[in-house]
C-alpha cells in the first residue's frame, strides 16, 4: 500500500497545487492513502508572512477542501493533518486546541528553525543556522522535546541538519543516540524524508557528492535501536505526491529499517472510529 502523510498545498505559499490536484495525482501514482499536513500557521501574521505559512483564517477552508475531496474521490483514503513547528510555547494549548477545533486526524512535527544562543530564530536553510556543536545539540534536543509532547503521529526529517556537515563524526553519534533512545521508548516513528532526496546534492570537500537526506550514517546508527520508520514524500507540488518514495523504500530495506506507513494508516483509522468521525 502506498500511503503518504506528508503533503503541502498552495495554501502555505511555498508549494503548488490544491487538494484536488494532489488527489488526481495520487490516483495516477497509486497512492491509495493520502494525508495532508499543511504547515501550521504561527500565531503572528508577521511570522506567517516572513516564513510563508497558511493564513489562520484559511485553515477551515483547507479542512473543507479535504472533506469535499473525500466525497469526490471515494477510492482514496484521505486524512486531515498539520505539520507542527518546534515552538515550545505552542505545545500545551495552541496545538491541542487547533487539533480539536479542526477535527484533525493527525499531526506530524519537524524542527525547521534553530533558536541560537542569542535568542535569534534561524530557519535551517539559513547557512548560519547550525555553525557549532551547540546548535546541533539544540536541534537534536528539539527533536526529543517534540516527541515528548505526545502530539505527533511521527517526527519528520530528524536528519535535515545534514547540509551543515560533510562528514559524520563520533560527536554527532553521541548526541543523536538520545533521539533514537527517545523514539524507541515512546514508540514514535521517525521519517525518512524523500524531499531531501530531491534537493540538490551536497558537494563534499573532496569533490564527491551525496544526497542531502536521508543521511546514511544517521540511519545506520538508528538500526542499533528498536525504532520504526515512515517514508514521507514531503510533497510541495502534486507530481511529488509519491516522489522518490521508492528510492527511500529501497534505502530503508538496504539498512533493514522497518517501515510502518500501513500501521500509521490503521492507527489513524482507529482514532477516527473512536472519535466518531467515521
Ligand atoms: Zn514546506
Ligand atoms: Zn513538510
Amino acid at each position: 500500500m502506498n500511503a503518504n502523510f506528508h503533503t503541502h498545498t498552495y495554501r502555505c505559499k511555498h508549494a503548488t497545487g490544491n487538494i484536488k490536484d494532489y488527489c488526481l495525482e495520487a490516483r495516477k501514482q497509486n497512492v491509495s492513502t493520502l494525508g495532508f499536513s499543511e504547515h501550521i500557521p504561527f500565531k503572528t501574521e508577521e511570522m506567517n508572512i516572513r516564513y510563508r505559512r497558511i493564513a489562520p483564517h484559511e485553515l477551515p477552508l483547507y479542512c473543507q477542501d479535504i472533506e469535499d475531496a473525500r466525497n469526490e474521490f471515494p477510492d482514496l483514503t484521505l486524512y486531515k493533518g498539520l505539520e507542527l513547528e518546534y515552538e515550545t510555547e505552542y505545545f500545551s494549548s495552541y496545538y491541542p486546541e487547533l487539533k480539536e477545533k479542526l477535527e484533525l486526524d493527525y499531526m506530524i512535527g519537524a524542527v525547521h528553525y534553530i533558536y541560537k544562543s542569542n535568542g535569534e530564530l534561524l530557519p535551517f536553510w539559513d547557512e548560519k543556522a547550525i555553525v557549532d556543536f551547540n546548535d546541533y545539540r539544540r536541534f537534536m534536543e528539539g527533536n526529543i522535546h517534540f516527541m515528548e509532547t505526545g502530539l505527533l503521529l511521527y517526527l519528520a526529517h530528524p536528519d535535515a541538519f545534514s547540509r551543515f556537515y560533510p562528514y559524520w563524526t563520533e560527536e554527532h553519534a553521541a548526541v543523536t543516540r538520545d533521539v533514537f533512545a527517545c523514539a524507541e521508548a515512546l514508540k514514535i516513528p521517525l521519517e525518512l524524508n524523500a524531499n531531501g532526496w530531491r534537493k540538490k546534492d551536497i558537494v563534499l570537500p573532496d569533490g564527491t557528492t551525496r544526497k542531502l537526506y536521508p543521511w546514511q550514517p544517521f540511519w545506520e546508527l538508528a538500526t542499533e535501536y528498536n525504532i520504526e520508520c515512515v517514508v514521507g514524500s514531503d510533497a510541495h507540488k502534486p507530481e511529488d505526491v509519491w516522489g522518490n518514495s521508492p528510492d527511500i523504500v529501497a534505502f530503508a530495506e538496504k539498512l533493514g529499517l522497518p517501515l510502518v506507513n500501513d500501521k500509521l494508516a490503521a492507527k489513524i483509522e482507529a482514532s477516527r472510529e473512536k472519535s466518531g468521525r467515521k
